[in-house]
């Protein structure tokens, strides 16, 4: 009765009395405890809330937060051992946004260590499964939000994505995720990743519950100097307006059939042939659709330069994780041994590993070679979006170039095709564009994504674009059926 429900749903059930608020709590809770062993979406599992009254439509209504929000009194360990016993001393907007509005935190999800990384494994408290097949991975680092809300153990949860961490995960999970324009929601109290790139995501089960969400999370913040101000506009009001003659481009070098045509990846074959079938049904509706093509130097730069960027950025953004003020402290006689040994105790071999990268890249020696090398090619690719954004709406691509893959799968394909089809969404982040993912295919059972971005400012433009293409998908509201629970 509750489980899988989408927020309007819910708040039918709410407003009639047919439930109430603490029923609905209860029932998400015992949803978060019943599927945790099995795919670890938690860090944390809140058994009790103080339900605020509120008028808003998300009064009553469950949700989780990846556990790189600041939330007061509540453990933060952005699933780091470095912070593994943090519990802040203040809110971050978002969480306050949503007290205020009355929705009930069940749980802090787990993620990407520091939110780096792109497949749910290394979390200091195990790896996240994916709903749809447990052998496989859901994505991150937005894991443990993607993956309760594609287990139906909550409408919507709040993820951040500073390269595509909302926007993979959501794909590999048959589940919307949205990244308002950068600035459209505030920051404060989101532990910094990569600043220029950093944005809160939202996970959902359809485009109008993200429209929703977005528009009670939206707003300029003090706390948060990017803030956009407000337009006064509701996103949800503008979904169903005509898309009639709506430009929609996508890169021959991302996704072009012919592109692709000699490929004997059979998956692949099919999310290609899969996606521009979707792209006729598009255009019957009335979308006009047409291939761009970009050059392959640019494309080929897209994935060094965000690691480049967001390396340099997160070691820097990374220096107050000394043990000092938060997390365990280290052993040592001075100050020097202390921090080198909080830090060495403290961080995973990834983190370690873009540490150094980002050290080196923003050494004197190295800064103008490959930090500010970096940021021109950001320019060239954000001014060329830019360019073709004057002639179409939004830029449409499939989100990867498979399926969620298996634990043991290695990806030895590192050729410049498949690194610009598994990285293109960076581009949302190098622009700070709006962008969505939403569930398209199904392959062998496994959902597949949708990636549409557009114009910076035009949220709503993008969520009504979004939820035309839900329609013609017949997957709106989907998520994993499994389990032996019925609430
Ligand atoms: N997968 C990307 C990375 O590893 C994106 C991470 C993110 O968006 N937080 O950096």
């Amino acid at each position: 009765m509750y489980r899988g429900k989408n927020i309007t749903k819910i708040r039918e059930l709410l407003d009639k009395k047919v439930i109430t608020k603490e029923e609905v709590f209860e029932k998400a809770t015992s949803l978060a405890h019943y599927f945790q062993d099995e795919y670890n979406s938690f860090v944390t599992i809140l058994d009790k809330v103080k339900i605020k009254d509120s008028d808003s439509l998300l009064s009553g209504i469950p949700y989780a937060l990846k556990d790189n929000f600041s939330t007061r009194g509540i453990l933060t360990t952005a699933s780091s051992n470095i912070l593994k016993d943090y519990v802040p001393v203040y809110d971050a907007t978002v969480y306050k946004k949503l007290k205020k509005a009355g929705a009930t935190l069940v749980g802090k999800t787990v993620l990407d260590e520091l939110a780096m990384g792109g497949t749910g494994t290394t979390a200091h408290t195990g790896v996240v499964r994916n709903p749809w097949d447990k052998e496989r991975m859901i994505g991150g680092s937005s894991a443990g939000s993607a993956a309760c809300v594609a287990l139906g153990i909550v409408p919507f949860a709040i993820g951040s994505d500073t390269g595509d961490s909302v926007r993979k995960p959501a794909g590999f999970g048959g589940i919307v995720g949205f990244k308002p324009t950068y600035g459209r929601i505030s920051r404060y109290g989101l532990f910094a990743f990569a600043s220029s790139l950093d944005h809160v995501a939202i996970c959902s089960r359809n485009v109008r519950d993200a429209a929703l969400v977005t528009d009670i999370l939206k707003g300029q913040d003090p706390l948060d100097m990017v803030t956009l101000k407000s337009e006064n506009v509701k996103y949800v009001d503008t979904l169903n307006d005509d898309i009639k003659g709506k430009k929609l481009f996508y890169i021959k070098e991302v996704c072009g059939k012919d592109f692709y045509k000699d490929t004997n990846d059979l998956v692949l074959k099919k999310v290609i042939t899969t996606f521009h079938d979707m792209l006729d049904k598009c255009r019957d509706k009335g979308f006009i659709i047409e291939e761009v093509s970009i050059d392959m130097d640019l494309l080929t730069a897209l994935y060094p330069a965000y690691m480049c960027i967001s390396c340099a950025e997160a070691t820097s953004n990374n220096a107050n994780l000394t043990g000092i003020q938060f997390g365990p402290r280290g052993v040592g006689n001075t100050i020097e041994e202390i921090i080198f040994n909080a830090r060495t105790e403290g961080f995973s071999e990834l983190i370690k590993r873009r540490f150094v990268l980002g050290s080196y890249i923003l050494q004197k020696e190295n800064q103008e070679k490959l930090y500010l090398n970096a940021c021109r090619v950001r320019r060239l690719i954000v001014d060329k979006i830019t360019e073709l954004f004057e002639e179409y709406d939004g830029m449409i691509a499939p989100c990867s170039g498979g399926v969620a893959p298996t634990f043991d799968s290695r990806s030895e394909k590192l050729s410049a095709r498949y690194l610009i089809l598994e990285n293109h969404m960076v581009m949302g982040n190098f622009g700070g564009f709006p962008s969505i993912t939403i569930p398209y295919t199904m392959i062998d059972k496994l959902p597949v994504g949708l990636n549409i971005t557009g114009r910076v400012k035009d949220d709503a433009l993008i969520l009504n674009i979004a939820q035309k293409i839900e329609e013609l998908t017949g997957l709106k509201d989907i998520y994993a059926k499994v389990g032996e629970i019925d609430v």
